[in-house]
């Protein structure tokens, strides 16, 4: 089991919901704060804000230095270099960017071949799929064939011939909880530009984006310990020095005249505007964090917690679990109940134990119809249950889940 002590740093955790302590198991959504992160943001914001990059002054000077080593320490993390690491407000806006950067600068042409998965986040499939209809470009899913929405090897292999110029992938599924074997994966594409959504990823890994030979990386922040609306887009420099900037405006330029204008280099030519510098300040603090506990470490600890959880829910006969359910399936765990929307159940989980799920769609309804099409149980509005587990959880946590699941169950009947 993980750290001792390390509940102390989530304040939230001593919080009771409807009578009962908080149970949080919604961090593939969002995780908690550690008081660290929240403590250095109010005394950056109390202490030494300022814009960044503009004036001469000490504040200003310290607000960007500040700034600019947390985009070190995220380089440091990816094993990249700090010019490589453009700072959005999101994985979504990462991804939007490329796609609207692609196409600006020719990178994507009309009959060109963009290849995704059926298992994306609706923010690695829709930008995709709709500049496809705008642009003429290709897209096309590769579907899971696997038990319950796992990709295997070979649902990749039929498209290699197809020679896709992008391929946009998940590391993680939000929704099966499958991690993706990216190596292998790039093994069959070495000429595609490959482009990894590690949203769900960088929580639990270090990613060296140089050995796994990754052309983009995009997360965000606050799946991490870190603030919301602050994310990160990794991309090669030889790409990134070609591409155009997605947003234009102050800070990203060089020189503007009367007739023309010239860029700012990497990273500051995709940072257009005043950035979130207290999320990026906050961000360093919470990557910080995450190494001092060591990324081997949470991975373990969540890896234990996972299949604890599966053990556990897969004797209960009323309830389906969507995801491979071996060594591959991590901190997400999809599920439902025979007979009860999952709804219900996250409702009933909150108000009777504290316990905090989602349900709904998780943002990937083209994953939902497999899932549904593929359910022995009818799965309702193509919609699961989702627990989500992280640094501060237990297997207290999961007893306590699995007893709400019975209980629900019960009431329901
Ligand atoms: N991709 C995946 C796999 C996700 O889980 C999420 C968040 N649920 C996103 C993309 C979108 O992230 P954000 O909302 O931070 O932009």
């Amino acid at each position: 089991m993980l750290l001792k002590g390390l509940l102390d740093d989530f304040p939230v955790l001593q919080r009771t919901i409807n009578g009962k302590n908080l149970i949080y198991l919604d961090s593939a959504a969002s995780s908690l704060k550690p008081s660290k992160v929240v403590d250095k943001v109010a005394e950056f914001y109390s202490y030494h804000y300022a814009n960044v990059h503009r004036a001469v002054h000490t504040l200003a000077s310290e607000s960007t230095e500040m700034m600019e080593n947390s985009r070190s320490n995220i380089a440091k993390l990816l094993n990249a270099e700090s010019e490589e690491i453009v700072f959005t407000s999101g994985t979504t806006m990462s991804i939007n960017f490329i796609v609207e950067s692609f196409v600006r600068t020719g990178i994507l042409k009309k009959n060109d071949a963009v290849l995704v998965t059926a298992v994306e986040h609706h923010a690695n499939f829709v930008p995709w799929l709709r500049m496809s209809k705008l642009h003429g470009f290709s897209f096309k899913a590769v579907k899971p064939s696997g038990r319950f929405g796992e990709l295997l090897i070979d649902d990749f292999a039929q498209f290699t011939g197809e020679n896709p110029k992008i391929l946009a992938i998940t590391g993680h599924s939000n929704v099966t909880g499958q991690v993706i074997n990216i190596k292998k994966i790039r093994e069959l594409f070495p000429d595609t530009i490959l482009i990894v959504d590690g949203a769900q990823l960088l929580p639990h890994n270090k990613v060296d984006v140089k050995d796994l030979n990754i052309d983009f990386l995009v997360f965000s922040a606050h799946k991490m310990l870190g603030p919301s609306g602050i994310g990160v887009l990794y991309g090669k420099k030889k790409l990134l020095e070609k591409m155009e900037p997605f947003l234009y405006g102050g800070e990203m330029i060089d020189k503007v005249t009367l007739e023309d204008v010239t860029f700012n280099v990497l990273p500051y030519k995709f940072e257009a505007g005043t950035p979130h510098i207290a999320g990026i300040v906050g961000f360093g603090v919470a990557v910080d964090y995450l190494n001092s506990i060591g990324f081997e470490n949470i991975s373990e600890h969540v890896s234990e917690l996972t299949q604890y959880a599966i053990d556990k829910i897969s004797k209960l006969d009323f309830v389906e679990i969507y995801g491979p359910l071996n060594e591959e399936h991590h901190a997400i765990l999809s599920f439902n109940i025979d007979g009860v929307h999952p709804h219900d159940v996250a409702h009933m989980l909150d108000q009777e134990f504290g316990i905090a799920v989602r349900s709904g769609h998780h943002c990937a309804q083209p994953l939902m119809s497999i899932l549904k099409d593929e359910s022995k149980l009818s799965l309702f509005p193509n919609a699961t249950c989702r627990a989500s587990f992280y640094i501060y959880n237990t297997k207290d946590d999961i007893d306590i889940l699995v007893d709400g699941i019975k209980f629900v169950k019960r009431w329901f009947s």
